[in-house]
């Protein structure tokens, strides 16, 4: 018996009905902003990752599933989507189309990571991306987007934590306040901080470790190390979200997974879960080899934020159309239960008949599992009389119904 991979899952029965409520909820709101969706391939040339997520992110370091193809070129599977919808930027020059450009995407999404709850090594992603502009109002609006989707969703107790990590003049300036901290503080950190500690300083705000996390409550804060226009950008940023009624904490310590970021990073934080992360990253077009381009997005893990809904209790809101069962006897019958469902399919009825030749007796008793709101039964002495009884479930009352007239009947119950 051949298992499923370690990691990953089979999404089917109520559990998709879950997903397709939600990502339907995704699609809807983002036609409301304006925005379009973009389906990038599942695999990259490596060197898109490694350039785009950046080096020393624990990403590229240890979590993509990278292989050789025939022509021996390196390939990736999407490990985030940012830098994919990155390339398809510079690659059909959207920056001739007028700014900004708005996308979204729901996609599965690949990390080699230790499975854990919450954590799996396919996982699927609803990303927004913001192409072509600077502003704080875009970084705002982009934030809005997720802040809407988890009210409309229902998620209770959701915190938006905020910080700027400036633009990379500031970041420089807070790599070396803060290497000159950790490196007063090295013998407390864990080994993977004392390597980054070398490599890339802003990662050690990044540790799970308990031990590192109480030497980094006294770390200096980056919002300490901003320019002025940094500043303000992220004043404006604030701004807006106040005018939206959009609620935020700032959190200095806030500085995401990836390289990329500049100045606004956040995060939605529900049940001490991450459900969304994201922010502003205003080098990775060049960096991918496009023009220099602000932008901002951000990435929400539809496993964790459905795990969050079921912790809640949140009813989806899952109705099943009216379902119809159509039981049959003899051949005649079938012939003619199959050929109604059929019709009934064709004007928007959910309808279902015997395909598995069962007794009447059996087919009433399916018809109840299936949750069918009216059933009824066609054989020899019903074709002849041109008329059904058709019965509510729930009620058990039956009611004669004219075969030319079940579409209309039907259509009028849905
Ligand atoms: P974490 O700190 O939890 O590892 P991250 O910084 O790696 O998160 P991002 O790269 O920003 O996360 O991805 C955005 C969102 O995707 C996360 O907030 C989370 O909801 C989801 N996510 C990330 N990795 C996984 C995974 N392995 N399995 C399921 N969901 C994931
Ligand atoms: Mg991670």
């Amino acid at each position: 018996m051949i298992q499923l991979v370690k990691g990953t899952k089979d999404i089917y029965g109520e559990e998709v009905k879950k997903w397709q409520n939600v990502e339907r909820r995704m699609r809807n709101l983002c036609e409301k902003f304006g925005i379009g969706e973009i389906r990038t391939p599942a695999f990259e040339f490596t060197e898109l990752f490694v350039r785009g997520v950046g080096e020393t992110t624990d990403i590229v370091q240890k979590e993509m599933y990278t292989f050789t193809d025939d022509g021996g070129r390196s390939l990736t599977l999407r490990p985030e989507g940012t830098a994919g919808v990155a390339r398809a930027y510079i690659e059909h020059g959207m920056h001739n189309d007028p700014q900004p450009i708005k996308l979204y995407y729901i996609s599965p999404t690949f990390r080699c990571e230790n499975t854990q709850a919450g954590r799996q090594r396919q996982f699927h992603q609803f990303g927004v991306e913001m192409l072509g502009s600077y502003s704080a109002a875009q970084d705002a609006e982009a934030i809005s987007v997720a802040a809407a989707l988890l009210e409309e969703l229902g998620v209770q107790g959701v915190e938006l934590r905020m910080n700027s990590l400036g633009c990379p003049k500031c970041r420089a300036r807070y790599n070396q306040v803060l290497r000159d901290f950790i490196g007063s503080n090295l013998d407390k950190l864990c080994a993977t901080c004392k390597e980054r500690y070398v490599k890339n300083p802003l990662r050690v705000l990044d540790c799970k470790e308990e031990g590192c996390q109480r030497v980094l409550q006294d770390a200096p804060s980056v919002l300490d190390c901003l320019d002025e226009e940094c500043t303000a950008h992220f004043k404006k940023v604030q701004d807006i979200l106040d005018e939206m009624g959009i609620a935020y904490t700032i959190d200095p310590k806030i500085v995401r997974g990836l390289d990329y970021y500049t100045r606004t990073v956040f995060e939605f934080v529900s049940d001490g879960l991450t459900v969304c992360g994201g922010g502003r990253y205003d080098n990775l077009i060049e960096e991918c080899g496009g023009k220099p381009t602000g932008a901002v997005g951000f990435g929400m893990g539809i496993e964790r934020l459905l795990m969050i809904l079921d912790k809640q209790g949140t009813d989806l809101g899952i109705s099943s159309g009216t379902k119809v069962f159509i039981g049959s006897m003899g051949e005649a019958g079938q012939k003619k239960a199959l050929a109604l469902a059929y019709t009934l399919r064709k004007a928007g009825i959910c309808a279902e008949a015997d395909t598995v030749e069962r007794s009447v007796k059996a087919q009433m008793k399916y018809a109840n599992k299936i949750g069918a709101a009216y059933s009824f039964v066609i054989g020899e002495s019903e074709l002849e009389a041109g008329t059904v009884q058709v019965k509510h479930m729930e009620s058990g009352n039956a009611e004669e119904v004219a075969l030319a007239d079940l579409v209309a009947y039907f259509q009028k119950k849905a």
